[in-house]
């Protein structure tokens, strides 16, 4: 059968989506015409909790691996696909369950504490995950008493455990390769170069430690895009992955954004385009499934997290 025509590939794709019966979720990282495509776009763990309550059979999910994973171990009875499988995170593979096992049998009544960024197998063994928008009321819930291991994002674990006065805290030294290019100098010459923009920085980000002390806000992607738009500021220096410009600049247009770094560009979320998605829609292809016994322990630490935030 003749393949049928059709104007754009954005029509294509949502054709595929109806036939599907697909709902398509996007990360702030994506790049802009998937964003635009999307049903809807945000933070890691706003894509996954959108994927549960969602009534589509399919979940397409433009972002990383342990997205989809999350989404998968969220919402066992649907499909979820992944444009390209090599969409890893150079984050979550610091970090393997055998580390975590490790660490547990040396602190028997230790608590894990992981960021969302992990692999399945990961979250398996930990107690409670994180975003790095409630990372702070996480571990502020974990009594003072227990020993606390926080993996695997070094620099995030270093603000909170900073912000929390936390002593007993140990940190994973795993980092983000794309967040590490932002560094306090590029920084310090933006801020000269545009002195009344508001500077607010992702807590991932390789200079945390040398520049939070002069960030108006440190935040969540999610909470970044909420920032730039409520706030009176006509400017503003932005140190995460630079996908994200593009949901601040549609929002607002008459303001003026500045990324930390032009190289902070994730190359595992630049892989999804969109003659992938349609690909993805077209062949069912690549299926993202958490086995049922992993899922089961990995849920535990996401509940945790969301019956205190
Ligand atoms: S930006 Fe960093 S943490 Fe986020 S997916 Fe890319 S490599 Fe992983």
């Amino acid at each position: 059968m003749a393949k049928q025509l059709y104007n754009t590939i954005e029509d294509e794709i949502r054709a595929l989506k109806k036939t599907r019966n697909a709902v398509i979720l996007a990360h702030n990282y994506q790049v802009g015409d998937i964003q635009d495509i999307a049903d809807f776009v945000g933070d890691s763990l706003r894509l996954s909790q959108e994927a549960a309550k969602t009534s589509a059979d399919v979940i397409l999910f433009c972002g990383v691996r342990f997205m989809a994973e999350t989404a998968s171990i969220l919402c066992q009875d649907k499909t979820v696909l992944i444009p390209d499988l090599e969409a890893g995170c150079s984050l979550s593979d610091m970090i393997r369950p055998e580390d975590i096992r490790k660490w547990k049998s040396e602190h028997p009544n230790g608590v894990v504490v992981c960021y969302v960024n992990t692999s399945a197998e990961v979250k398996a063994e930990c107690d409670y995950c994180c975003t790095s928008s409630n990372a702070e009321k996480v571990v502020r819930h974990i009594p003072e008493d227990k020993e606390l291991f926080f993996v695997p994002d070094y620099f995030l674990g270093s603000y909170i455990k900073t912000k929390t006065g936390r002593k007993n805290m140990e940190l994973w030294k795993g980092y983000c390769g794309t967040h590490a290019l932002i560094t306090s100098e590029a920084v310090d010459k933006l801020r000269a170069d545009h002195p009344k923009a508001e500077f607010i920085m992702h807590p991932e980000c390789g200079c945390t430690t040398k520049s939070m002390h002069l960030a108006d806000q440190v935040l969540s992607t999610e909470a970044m895009v909420k920032y730039t738009h409520c706030s009176p500021a006509k400017e503003f220096i932005v140190a995460t992955e630079v996908g994200i410009l593009h949901r601040m600049k549609q929002q607002d247009p008459a303001k003026k954004f500045y990324p930390a770094s032009e190289q902070a560009i994730c190359p595992y979320m630049k892989l999804n385009i969109l003659e992938k998605l349609v690909l993805s829609l077209e062949r069912m292809e690549h299926e993202i499934r958490v086995p049922k016994a992993i899922a089961e322990r990995a849920i535990l630490p996401i509940q945790r997290m969301l019956s205190i935030v």
